[in-house]
């Protein structure tokens, strides 16, 4: 009988159309992506970038420490000498197709050349395309620069 009135007078349709109703009239939460963001941690871990000093000098010294501390070998590094005697890289590569963004490269860092932007929006097309190299992460460092700076202010305090 029970089951009757139940099919009779549609209940678990009723049921289901007042589940609609309450969430139609609640506050929403759902966030219209790539218009609106939700807020982002000052120690988000997205694209790497190298950076440089504010007279252009690449802070990086070739002291391999990130390329040694990098769980998944995903960095490359060949360094040379310069003719002023100061040591930097001639070659720093990145596979973020082995990269698994731990954070490792940008603690082991000791000037904060490396480090993961807020970036998540990246893609690749070929395998290639997730290989960077130094020219491309200096460039994503000259691009965000301020970005990155205020991010490494707001967390310095709990270093
Ligand atoms: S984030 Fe981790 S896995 Fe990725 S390059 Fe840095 S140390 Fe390697
Ligand atoms: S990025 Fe930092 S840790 Fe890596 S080689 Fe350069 S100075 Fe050393």
């Amino acid at each position: 009988m029970n089951k009757f009135f139940k099919t009779f007078f549609l209940l678990e349709l009723l049921k289901g159309l007042s589940v609609t109703l309450r969430y139609f009239f609640a506050r929403k939460i759902t966030v219209q992506f790539p218009e609106e963001k939700t807020p982002m941690s000052p120690r988000f871990r997205g694209l790497h970038a190298q950076r440089r000093y504010a007279n252009g000098e690449e802070r990086c010294i070739a002291c391999k420490l990130c390329e040694a501390v990098c769980p998944a070998m995903a960095i490359t590094i060949e360094s040379e000498q310069r003719d002023d005697g100061t040591r930097r890289t001639s070659r720093y590569d990145i596979d973020l197709t082995k990269c698994i963004f731990c954070g490792f490269c940008e603690e082991a860092c000791p000037v904060d050349a490396i480090v993961e932007t807020h970036i998540f929006e990246y893609h690749g097309e070929k395998r290639g395309d997730l290989y960077y190299t130094k020219p491309m992460l200096l460039a994503v460092g000259d691009k965000y620069e301020a970005e990155i700076a205020k991010n490494k202010a707001a967390d310095a305090k709990y270093r």
